[in-house]
């Protein structure tokens, strides 16, 4: 039976990304009855908003999303459509896998992270209080009298939440992963030794799911300064990374960068009740119809979609047919080629074709 799909293009070179990877999904056999569903800054003058209501009805009832990158339209009061799904499906997991393939060009090989970043918390949870403002003032005074701590008068102020709840899901989410595809190791990311009550908690509660819950897979912590540092030294000695949402952000943008850059940096936001998958780069809207960008991390988020759905011989068989098209270097994109402006570069859809044939050859 065909998955029914809710299918996103997206907006600026969405919509092209989008094409070439349902067309390497569907030649691995697997049947989709695709939902096409629009979002984006395309829609906003017909529905009034970017993200209309049947966009997300369709992924409740559907369960499973694959999206192009969408806009933040600057200055129109509209929310990001990316932040506004997350939030609406509770997809409280966003799962990078950053792993290298021989024939990338950077300079580390043998890279393969998985990073679960929480998406709902922490400073992200966009509790903010501007400078100036009564409501600012009125806060600062509560928080002069209750935590005996002078603030200066002209702060800005945003709001660090992190909850038992919201640690210990997504904490289990990074062991079942590493259960699921037998990695392992599983290693916490904080800075408890500063923020005792918000990191110190994370780190606390992922201690306790770690032993309780998973004590057949290896458990570790590590102060994120110094897991930065320890990733562009020796990323081969880690494997899962469980963050909060703050650290999750800046760490899977170092990760992408060890493997090669937004070209090849697959990603999902995923729920307990649906899962969106979408490459981890944006809308590039300067390159907008020119079938020239890279729609290898679309369709490496197209993997781990088979992947979600348990059609795991076709997710490793796209797996290394991009694999096999990355190490020949031959229809790669402008950003995979030895210099920007390689004549030999292909695009888009040429990247699709090359990766057809793979998978029928
Ligand atoms: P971007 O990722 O769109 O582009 C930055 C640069 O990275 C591009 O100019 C290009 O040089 C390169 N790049 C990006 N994707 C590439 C690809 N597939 N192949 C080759 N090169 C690629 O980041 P931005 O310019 O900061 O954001 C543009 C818009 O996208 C913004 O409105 C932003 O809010 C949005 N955005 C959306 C998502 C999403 O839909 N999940 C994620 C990030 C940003």
């Amino acid at each position: 039976m065909a998955y029914r799909v809710t299918f996103i293009p997206g907006d600026g070179v969405g919509p092209e990304l989008s094409e070439a990877t349902r067309r390497v999904l569907e030649a691995t056999g697997v049947e989709f009855d695709w939902d096409v569903q629009h979002a984006g800054v395309d829609v906003m003058e017909e529905f009034g908003t970017p993200l209309p209501e049947h966009v997300l009805e369709s992924i409740r009832k559907n369960k499973v999303a694959i999206k192009g990158p969408i806009t933040t339209p600057v200055g129109t009061g509209f929310r990001s459509v990316n932040v506004a799904l997350r939030k609406e499906l509770d997809l409280y997991c966003c799962l990078r896998p950053c792993k290298w393939y021989p024939g990338v060009r950077s300079r580390y090989q043998n890279v393969d992270l998985i990073i679960c970043r929480e998406n709902h918390e922490d400073l992200y949870a966009g509790i903010e209080f501007e400078q100036g403002k009564p409501e600012t003032h009125k806060l600062i005074e509560v928080l002069e009298l209750l935590s005996h701590r002078k603030i200066r008068e002209d702060s800005g102020i945003s709001i660090k939440p992190i909850s038992v709840t919201g640690t210990q899901r997504i904490v289990r989410y990074a062991f079942e992963y590493a259960r699921k595809f037998g990695r392992r190791k599983v290693t916490a990311v904080h800075k408890a030794n500063i923020m005792k009550f918000s990191d110190g908690l994370f780190l606390a509660t992922a201690r306790e799911v770690a032993e309780q819950e998973y004590s057949d897979v290896e458990f570790e912590d590590r102060i994120v300064d110094n897991l930065s540092m320890q990733l562009v030294q020796r990323p081969e000695e880690y494997d899962v990374l469980v963050l909060p949402n703050l650290y999750g952000d800046i760490v899977s943008d170092l990760c992408a960068g060890l493997i090669g850059g937004l070209g090849v940096a697959p990603g999902a936001n995923i729920g307990d009740d649906a899962a969106v998958f979408e490459a981890t780069h944006g809308s590039a809207p300067k390159y907008k119809g020119m079938n020239k960008v890279n729609p290898m991390a679309m369709m490496f988020s197209g993997v781990l979609m088979l992947r979600h759905l348990e059609e795991l011989d076709a997710a490793n068989r796209l797996e290394s047919a991009l694999a096999a098209v990355i190490e020949e270097g031959r229809s790669v994109t402008y950003d995979m080629k030895p210099t920007r402006d390689d004549p030999t570069a292909v695009g888009t859809s040429q990247v699709a074709d090359a990766v057809i044939q793979k998978l029928q050859g």
